[in-house]
């Protein structure tokens, strides 16, 4: 498990500049802007996690206190910080979803340049069809111009996301919309778009649309499951709202990857049992639940079967969280391998792994 270069199959880039503590608490959680009336974000699994684990990556000792620690990552600044924490989560590749930006981050080439691994873009479905709404399209054009956008970039990304989790919901309609349906929708939003709405999309139908238009790429689509920041109703994000979808969608043998899923890492592990097509992960939950990342993944194997199951960080902002995610996660399986083998291989006085037993 050590040894193995993890594959972080869903994250988002790093920031470019040095944090005082309210931008590093802001960043630690999913919570964003950070709030007094709870104390501080470091009391919690996660800001244990940062004082146990990730004080000793820049020198200092275990349990170093919130200020030690934030004094000594102004110090090294926050170039050498992205570097130490990058190469220390032991990646051989990142999947950067570049899709959500407030501010300029690190491209997927940086990250992993940083890391020492290779660094990929997935497409967000959403950005793509706000550009091309932003460019100028007519509500008949629009569906040509998305499918036409896609080819370009069916050579820069390896694989789509979609984000209709947060912006109407998960449960998006099973059949593909129709011509007629679609030009519609995208009628009443780029009316909306001309009134001087701000430009996001959040339309069931051109959501749907995007999901089938992806899926003829034959590229994997990802869709954000699960818990997110206060942008999202998670009760709207339980992953068997899409089951109808995803029904309608198994026949194009193009692989679904269910993201983060937590809390509903059961029910996505149901989902990959009963779906040949689908995947999961429990990205971000890892490292918010830090010694409970074994548990949660545990939670999701009791249905999941073992090639369904992928290793993500979601980790977005701060460099701590590419490498604590990785971390944790390799000691929950370590864990489990344990368990697996090790154990017994230890007490049987067994041959190491590899050698026949015969
Ligand atoms: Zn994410």
């Amino acid at each position: 498990v050590d040894s193995v270069g993890l594959i972080d199959h869903h994250c988002h880039g790093v920031v470019r500049r040095d944090l005082d503590r309210h931008g590093f608490e802001t960043l630690l959680t999913e919570a964003g802007t950070d709030s007094s009336l709870g104390g501080s974000r470091f009391d919690s699994r996660i800001g244990f996690a940062v004082r146990r684990w990730c004080a000793p990556v820049l020198d200092l000792p275990v349990h170093a206190s919130p200020e030690e620690y934030l004094d000594r990552r102004a110090l090294l600044g926050h170039v050498e910080v992205t570097r130490r924490f990058l190469a220390a989560a032991g990646l051989s590749a990142l999947l950067v979803d570049t899709g959500f930006e407030p501010e300029p981050l690190a491209t997927p080439a940086e990250l992993g340049e940083a890391a020492g691994a290779d660094g990929y873009r997935i497409g967000r479905l959403e950005t793509l069809a706000e550009q091309v709404a932003a460019g100028g399209v007519t509500a008949a054009g629009f569906a040509v111009a998305c499918r036409e956008r896609m080819a370009e970039q069916a050579g820069d990304v390896i694989g789509w996301k979609s984000v209709a989790g947060y912006r109407v919901g998960l449960d998006l309609p099973a059949d593909p919309p129709s011509p007629t349906e679609v030009i519609t929708a995208a009628g009443r939003w780029l009316g909306e778009l001309e009134a001087g709405r701000p430009v996001r999309l959040a339309d069931r139908t051109l959501e749907a649309f995007l999901v089938w238009a992806a899926v003829e790429t034959g590229l994997p689509v990802q869709f954000h499951v699960g818990y997110g920041d206060t942008d999202l109703d998670l009760h709207r994000c339980d992953p068997l709202l899409l089951t109808g979808l995803l029904r309608r969608l198994a026949p194009t043998r193009v692989p679904i990857m269910l993201l983060h899923n937590y809390p509903y890492h059961r029910q996505a592990g149901y989902l990959a049992q009963v779906f040949d097509t689908v995947f999961l992960d429990i990205g971000l939950a890892g490292h918010n639940v830090a010694g409970r990342t074994g548990a949660v993944l545990a939670e999701a194997l009791e249905l999941a079967p073992f090639g369904k199951v992928l290793y993500s960080s979601d980790a977005f902002g701060l460099p701590e969280l590419y490498f604590l995610a990785a971390l944790l996660f390799r000691r929950a399986l370590r864990l489990g391998a344990l368990v697996a083998a090790g154990n017994a291989r230890r007490v049987y006085q067994l041959p190491p792994a590899g050698v026949p037993l015969s």
